[in-house]
């Protein structure tokens, strides 16, 4: 009997094969009371199985292949650091020796209180970290149970199989990948869980989430994981399968072909150069972006050094972290974006006061950087001296006027002085540009773009501001349109000035990234278009099937249209053509 079962679609692709399952959570433990004369050897016995997790996660890390997505390495490396950390080393043992229990259970009783440490964090990445502690705890516990537990992983013939399991932790998935697994499928995870992590950076499709996968699906049995969809297909006739196939062979095709355009540049049909840059703001994000062919980065956030830690980064740790994105940039452009503080995303409890009605209207952005100068003056000055590594630019975010422009120069400058007076290298002409994401910075851009170096358009937050409504509020997401007729009058409005003033205006808000706006945007005179990594080849393959010249009449046609559902079938339209 066929069975279709529906998961959570975190790492696109289709794998066909059989299932191979896997148990890879704590085995059951029980409390064992020991005598007094018990206890040494207990200890000993527990750091022996310490040891052993340490060895084994060593001889993963030897063997991760060479193309390895950094992120998989870091987890492994933190992994490793947890075997050695006192909160496993030190822990259990003061908790065999008082109460005279077994390490099992001594190690059940520190696991139970790490879980309720990070379930009171409040951002949502971080608390799926506990999963990393989980994953060196099982594997303890395994290792407890059964000494030739490590033994038998290495031994597993998981070739083209579907690994089918209650989780998996960043080793095995070297394992998998040094086996070439087709897919896997976990009881487990959400979209943020590291597995969904590693199988995206690893391209291997992938369904998380699937409570009981391992009692649904059997040892052997030919199963079909659509990692696009989140289904699962086991049982299913061979027609399902051949059709299955041969979109498997496209999907293949296709991302073969995408691959292909990563070291080609954008550039239409009819000639026009394209820039394309990537967004990005967590470790995560920098091996997607190697691989994503883009010539830069074109919006950096780097609310990350401020907001989920205890303190602050301080301006060492600022510029390490640029350093960082440099070096692995080569040459190309690194355009920091100043911090983007205030309201939900505030680090200092005090600073704000009484909480605000509005906080998307109140101290956010520049206007929270310009509040508290030190903390900007930090922030420039860590951006000055990585200026000095490669090319960097300033952006400014959430500008309204003129006045806030003359005042983050001014601190710019002072910044210059300071750094000049101890002797520290920097880029004195550094370009400086502001986002225009509200609509006053779209309506004033002309005046704006005489001070500046480039502009960035931030649809995000422009489309909240133009439309009123909140980003983040659901019962409103309907109204959130980017092809609404003031929106794209505003976005006009500022790729205008920008030509007027000739400098570059770039885009970075998720309007650039999607595809469905991208022959719009060619045709309105876009030139700079900045996404996340992942989104950058299909926007490239666009823009090298497109012509701007035979663009540009159908957006001032829809530019000049002012009915919303014309609009949407004249965008239809315009995708569907050849040009
Ligand atoms: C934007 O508003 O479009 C933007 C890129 O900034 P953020 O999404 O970080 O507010
Ligand atoms: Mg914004």
């Amino acid at each position: 009997m066929a069975l279709i079962i529906s998961g959570i679609d975190v790492s696109k692709g289709i794998a066909i094969g059989n299932v191979h399952l896997l148990n890879r959570g704590a085995p059951e433990v029980f409390e064992l009371k020991l005598k007094k004369h018990e206890i040494k050897s207990e200890i000993e016995r527990f750091q022996d199985a310490l040891d052993e997790a340490s060895c084994h996660l060593r001889s993963i890390q030897d063997s991760i292949p060479e193309d390895t997505p950094t992120d998989i390495a870091a987890f492994i490396d933190s992994h490793i650091l947890m075997v050695e950390d006192s909160m496993l080393r030190k822990v259990p043992v003061e908790i065999i020796k008082k109460q005279h229990c077994n390490a099992e259970w001594a190690l059940k009783q520190q696991y139970d209180k790490l879980v309720s440490v990070f379930e009171q964090m409040e951002d949502d990445y971080l608390r799926t970290r506990i999963n990393d502690v989980e994953h060196v705890i099982n594997l303890i516990q395994q290792i407890l149970k059964d000494k030739q537990y490590t033994a038998q992983i290495d031994e597993q013939p998981l070739k083209g199989r579907i690994v089918v399991a209650d989780d998996l932790t960043p080793a095995d998935t070297v394992l998998m990948q040094n086996q070439n697994i087709a897919g896997f499928v976990t009881e487990l995870g959400g979209p943020l869980s590291h597995t969904a992590i590693l199988a995206r950076s690893m391209g291997i499709p992938a369904v998380v989430g699937i409570q009981d996968a391992r009692a649904l699906l059997q040892q052997e049995e030919l199963v079909i994981v659509d990692g696009g969809t989140g289904m699962v297909l086991a049982g299913v006739g061979k027609k399902t399968i051949e059709d299955y196939r041969r979109r498997q062979r496209t999907q293949r095709e296709a991302r073969r072909k995408l691959r292909a355009l990563r070291d080609v540049s954008a550039r239409t049909r009819d000639g026009q150069r394209i820039s394309l840059q990537a967004n990005i703001e967590l470790d995560e994000d920098v091996s997607a972006l190697k691989q994503s062919g883009a010539e830069g980065v074109g919006l950096y956030r780097t609310e990350f050094l401020y907001i989920d830690r205890e303190e602050p980064a301080d301006e060492i740790e600022q510029l390490h972290a640029y350093l960082r994105i440099i070096r692995v940039l080569k040459g190309k452009p690194l355009t920091i974006r100043t911090l983007d503080l205030g309201a939900e995303k505030e680090f200092d409890p005090n600073f704000q006061g009484p909480l605000t009605q509005n906080p998307a209207l109140g101290l956010r952005a520049i206007r929270r950087s310009l509040k508290d100068t030190d903390l900007f003056k930090r922030q420039l000055r860590a951006i000055l001296r990585a200026s000095a590594s490669g090319p960097v630019k300033i952006l400014l975010p959430m500008v309204t006027s003129q006045i806030e422009l003359v005042q983050s120069l001014s601190i710019l400058k002072q910044a210059y002085k300071e750094l000049e007076n101890e002797q520290l290298h920097f880029d004195a002409n550094i370009p400086v540009g502001a986002m225009i994401e509200v609509p006053a910075a779209a309506l004033s851009a002309n005046i704006l773009a005489k001070q500046l170096n480039f502009l960035s358009i931030g649809t995000n937050d422009l489309i909240q501001y133009t439309l009123a409504i909140d980003r983040i509020d659901d019962q409103v997401n309907y109204l959130y349109d980017p092809l609404h007729p003031s929106v794209l009058k505003l976005i006009n409005l500022t790729l205008q000035a920008g030509r007027r003033a000739k400098i570059p205006v770039a885009m970075c808000g998720e309007m650039a990234g999607d595809t469905r706006y991208t022959r719009l945007l060619l045709g309105m005179g876009l030139q700079e278009f900045s996404a996340p990594p992942s989104s950058l080849l299909e926007i490239k393959q666009i823009i090298n099937r497109s012509k701007v010249s035979e663009l540009k009449k159908p957006a001032m046609k829809i530019l000049n249209t002012t009915v919303p559902d014309r609009i949407n079938t004249m965008v239809d339209a315009l995708n569907d053509q050849s040009f």
